[in-house]
């Protein structure tokens, strides 16, 4: 018998939610974000999902960017970090990608190059993160200019998910600023500038998380905005049993059983991706009903309050997250990010497909 252990992606769900970026900026051109796996959905099936709907591809490296290459996918790529050391520079140029130049390592090889790549310098506007300071903007375009005929500009948001937060209005001011004197196409947004800051759109938009139908915004879920989970992590329980009251479940006696209760054991655990911080009281949904996990994860198991569910049987369908269980709730009980959670399923996931 397989491990029921599953990942199921929604295809249809991925290219509406695509359609709802649209909505949201439709002046602008998209570059979908697909890095770490497509987020966990898979890079490749997710490129093919909306080759014909994104204008580019963001992906981190040059392998995942070949990897797309090699599946078929023949729109515009672009490498978010750039090249990591010089001897990439001929292979970005081979395989036709585009590439983020954000830091002066990368500007000699580049403006070396023999092939005419197309750029995006990245400015530091205050997430001091990844980019070149303002003042050093002009510099970098002169040594880059010759070679490379398209030449755009990005930056990257650090408190877009925040409502309100003043340091968007000052990093795009100062990224206004920086990059006012040249011509040449801008980006700014990630979902949450897409989905709340319209002064951010420019010319390009770069949605991550919202193709995948979660909300960037802590507390609120993806549906809120018109959005459809992507992503249905699923098992089943392979064990049901009875356990007396002051009973203790699982390792370290994290869990004492209140009473004389059922508790069910399901094969998922942080072997998959489960969060191990996921402890008593996080959201699952078994055979429907939506009720608790109860103790910690283990590899490749947690066990579950089955007091709402007296009629569980081994075999019965567990829902970890979806669209019945938003990941976004989930996260919140893990004390994570709903991105981590999306991201670490991949390890070693079984996935399905379904439109
Ligand atoms: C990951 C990433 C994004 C997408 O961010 P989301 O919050 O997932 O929308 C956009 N731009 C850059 C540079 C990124 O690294």
């Amino acid at each position: 018998m397989t491990r029921p252990a599953r990942v199921i992606v929604n295809i249809s769900a991925v290219k509406a939610n695509l359609q709802v970026v649209r909505r949201c900026a439709p002046h602008t051109r998209v570059m979908a974000i697909i890095k770490a796996d497509g987020y966990g959905h898979g890079i490749a099936r997710i490129a093919g999902a909306l080759e014909h709907q994104a204008d580019a591809f963001g992906v981190a490296s040059l392998d995942e960017a070949l990897a797309l290459r090699k599946a078929g996918i023949a729109r515009s790529i672009v490498l978010l970090e750039g090249p990591f050391t010089a001897n990439e520079v001929g292979e970005i140029a081979a395989s036709g990608l585009e590439t983020v130049v954000h830091t002066h390592d990368q500007v000699g090889p580049l403006s070396d190059a023999r092939a005419n790549i197309a750029l995006w310098i990245k400015i530091d506007s205050g997430m001091h993160r990844l980019g070149f300071s303002p003042p050093e903007v002009g510099a970098v375009v002169r040594q880059l200019r010759g070679r490379h005929r398209t030449i755009r500009f990005m930056t990257h948001l650090a408190s877009a998910h925040r409502e309100n937060d003043a340091s968007v209005a000052e990093q795009l001011q100062s990224f206004g600023s920086a990059v006012a004197a040249y011509g040449g196409e801008r980006s700014i947004a990630n979902s949450a500038a897409v989905l709340a800051w319209p002064a951010c759109h420019a010319h390009w938009v770069r949605p991550g998380l919202m193709l995948y139908g979660v909300s960037p915004f802590h507390g609120r879920c993806g549906v809120e905005y018109g959005l459809q989970p992507a992503m249905t992590v699923a098992s089943s329980l392979i064990s049901v049993r009875d356990v007396a009251a002051g009973g203790s479940v699982g390792y370290g006696k994290a869990y004492i059983c209140p009473e004389a209760m059922r508790v069910g054991v399901v094969a998922f655990g942080y072997g998959d991706g489960y969060p191990r911080q996921a402890a008593t009281g996080t959201p699952i949904n078994v055979a429907g009903v939506r009720t608790q996990v109860v103790g910690e994860a283990s590899m490749d198991m947690l066990t579950v309050d089955l007091r709402p569910i007296p009629e569980a049987a081994v075999g019965d369908p567990v829902i970890l997250w979806g669209p019945e269980l938003p990941v976004e709730e989930v996260a919140i009980s893990a004390q994570t990010i709903p991105y981590e959670l999306l991201c670490r399923v991949r390890m070693r996931a079984r996935y399905l497909e379904c439109v």
